[in-house]
């Protein structure tokens, strides 16, 4: 099929990872067969089997903490019922040959975020928002402070069944890892081998290129214009201490990541302060990508620099950030065989879109 000619067909290199390249394809073959439909938005209101509703606190494990630390909770963490990382069982690892393993040795834990079952992350207020984020540092330095075998603690947010989410009442969910995951890693690599060639952190270069670049693509022959990247195109929102952007090579569609804007590789160095103003960012960019996609599935994620003495010399090449992959397609055979994600809309129009929203 022929491709018009604002159709794109490029493969857009990840600056910090390539291996998480994307294939740009907006050729309409390439879209999803069905239209995007808004995804059906579960109530609000109590539910009386959800184990998640307040009055139904027995349903879950042993409460671990709640805020404030009383019946009346509005955030609350739990041990996971079924968790997929546990305890020693000191059970010798079957290694041989070639074949090794480590022991699937964690913590996993779920934070029920409001008490309202169904409710979406910018119906939350403000003030909500900040407390979740503040639980979730408050968690993350726990963990990592009574155990030491733990080498990355993951606060990641499954919301709705495209995002590959099994229980419909609003939560999070805390995964303590005997290993830094291999993304993690690929990221911290990238960018202390970028730091040691340029003296500078790569995600703060990003920042400042999406606040100042500007460039126009000539054809050569004809002189028309291919391309125009605009100072600001790629920023979705700017608060005090963050921004919300969206990456040039997004593997997702309506992928946005936040970053404080001043360095900072540690997520546990965020204030009170800077959580307000996380919490409105993140409100926001939540509120456009409703009123763009509608009820949107997604998937968050923080990622930040690990704990422990090897990785202290990364705090100036590592800048930690929350990134939101909404679930607008499913990932298929050509995804799997090549490592490559598919994005079918161009991150220029889905910025532009985001901007525009009325919010
Ligand atoms: P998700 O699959 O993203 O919806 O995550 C829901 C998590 O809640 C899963 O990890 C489940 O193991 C966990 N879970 C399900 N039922 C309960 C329950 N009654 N108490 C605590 N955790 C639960
Ligand atoms: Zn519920
Ligand atoms: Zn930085």
């Amino acid at each position: 099929m022929q491709s018009d000619e604002n159709n794109l067909r490029e493969i857009r290199i990840n600056p910090i990872v390539p291996s998480e390249s994307v294939l740009v394809a907006t050729a309409r073959s390439m879209r999803p067969q069905k239209d995007e439909q808004a995804a059906p938005r579960d109530t609000r209101e109590h539910v009386s089997k959800c184990p998640f509703c307040t009055g139904n606190e027995s349903m879950t494990p042993p409460e671990i903490t709640s805020y404030p630390n009383s019946q009346d909770w509005k955030i609350r963490i739990v041990e996971n019922l079924y968790p997929v990382l546990g305890d020693d069982r000191n059970t010798p690892m079957p290694t041989f040959g070639l074949q090794q393993a480590i022991e699937g040795y964690g913590r996993h834990e779920v934070i029920v975020d409001h008490t309202q079952h169904g409710i979406a992350i910018h119906e939350m207020s403000i003030e909500h928002l900040s407390l979740l984020f503040l639980a979730y540092k408050d968690r993350i330095q726990q963990i990592y402070d009574m155990d030491d075998r733990l080498k990355y603690v993951l606060v990641f947010k499954n919301f709705g069944p495209a995002a590959g989410a099994s229980m419909a009442h609003t939560h999070s969910q805390i995964i303590a890892l005997p290993v830094v995951p291999q993304n993690v890693h690929d990221e911290l690599h990238h960018s202390k081998l970028y730091y040691d060639k340029n003296h500078k952190c790569i995600f703060c270069c990003l920042i400042d290129e999406a606040l100042t670049f500007e460039t126009t693509i000539y054809e050569r022959d004809t002189g028309k214009v291919l391309r125009q990247i605009n100072v600001g195109q790629y920023v979705i929102e700017r608060s005090e201490f963050f921004i919300a952007i969206k990456p040039f090579a997004s593997r997702y569609e309506w992928e946005v990541q936040i970053l404080p804007l001043s360095h900072s590789s540690d997520f546990l160095t965020l204030t009170q302060e800077q959580s307000l103003d996380f919490a409105k960012i993140l409100k926001n960019t939540m509120t456009r990508l409703d009123a763009v996609i509608g009820g949107a599935q997604y998937n968050y994620f923080l990622h930040s620099q690990p704990r422990g003495a090897e990785h202290q010399s990364l705090s100036e090449s590592y800048h930690w950030h929350l990134e939101i992959c909404p679930r607008t397609s499913i990932p298929s055979g050509f995804e799997l065989g090549s490592g490559l994600f598919v994005n079918t809309v161009s991150p220029e129009d889905a910025a532009e879109q985001l901007r525009n929203a009325k919010i």
